[in-house]
């Protein structure tokens, strides 16, 4: 497994890749990997990808001021080696002097999408993301992107970038990996005590619930996410946000139909933590 730190490095191995006839993916990540990024991996394999990088890059610019840029968990020799275990062929590791030259003014911003849900507390978020995004599909020229569900709508927002600036790359959308009690899988959770994890489990919960609900025949939409953020405040939760929206334009709902997604953000105590269920009907 090759270990890449520079963008010119990782263009010329694409490159070659490339001419091979190989199927390049790439896996964006910030690291301090679990299942969930692991998961990812797998999706990239059973979606034709040769050969696969994942990318390991905590990204400054998608932090605001007050957030965790600092203290955000980081572990590279051991994302080296769990990427190693799954025959990842390149980890792409840049320094942020690396990515982002000193008077960088450039930026990918998305105007639609990146509006609502977790824009509202995190304004600059996204930008950040859709920059660092563009930036590392430019330095890893892959075929093929793997984003996860988890972050619903960090990845709607990709497909809406490569769609309007037409990047040659298919964006594949991998379900969210949980923990065995449900708690979706972050590498946020590092921070929960073990009473804020056990109060964090009312996010899958009450999730699982909405669904049962609206396939049970359900159509209320305001009494369930009254249901569901009740769970949430139920369990010491401060919800951001509960909403039903239309799974691939985030637009908000007003009736039960069709592709939805219920995304939700919560705090339990310090850590922000969120998660989705997606239900069609
Ligand atoms: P991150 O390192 O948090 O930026 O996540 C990198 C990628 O892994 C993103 O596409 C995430 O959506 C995805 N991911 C993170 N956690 C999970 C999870 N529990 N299940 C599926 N994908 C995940």
């Amino acid at each position: 497994m090759k270990i890449i730190r520079t963008i010119a490095e990782m263009q010329a191995w694409s490159d070659e890749k490339r001419r091979s006839g190989a199927v390049i993916a790439v896996i964006p990540t910030m690291g301090f990997l679990h299942d969930g990024h692991l998961s990812l991996i797998d999706t990239a394999r059973k979606s034709g990808a040769d050969a696969v990088v994942v990318t390991i890059f905590v990204n400054p610019t998608q932090f605001g001021p007050n957030e965790d840029f600092d203290k955000y968990p980081r572990d590279f020799e051991r994302d080296a080696a769990l990427c190693e275990g799954k025959k990842v062929d390149a980890v792409f590791a840049p320094s942020a002097e690396e990515m982002y030259p000193k008077d960088s003014s450039t930026w990918v911003v998305e105007e639609k999408l990146s509006r609502g849900l977790c824009a509202k507390t995190r304004p600059t978020h996204f930008r950040g993301v859709t920059t660092v995004v563009a930036k590392l599909f430019l330095a890893t020229l892959p075929h093929l992107a793997v984003f996860g569900q988890k972050d619903g709508q960090q990845a709607r927002i990709i497909k809406r970038m490569v769609r309007d600036l037409n990047f040659p790359i298919r964006i594949v959308i991998s379900p969210i990996v949980r923990e065995a009690d449900g708690l979706a899988r972050s590498s946020r959770n590092k921070y929960l005590s073990e009473e804020e994890h056990r109060n964090a489990l009312s996010l899958s919960r009450g999730l699982g619930r909405l669904k049962a609900e609206i396939e049970a025949g359900e159509t209320d939409l305001q009494r369930l996410l009254g249901g569901l953020r009740a769970e949430i405040e139920g369990a010491n939760g401060v919800v951001d946000y509960v909403e039903a929206v239309d799974a691939e334009t985030l637009e908000p709902i007003s009736r039960i139909g069709g592709k939805m997604m219920f995304p939700v953000a919560a705090y339990f105590g310090k850590t922000r933590l969120i998660d989705n269920i997606l239900v069609e009907k």
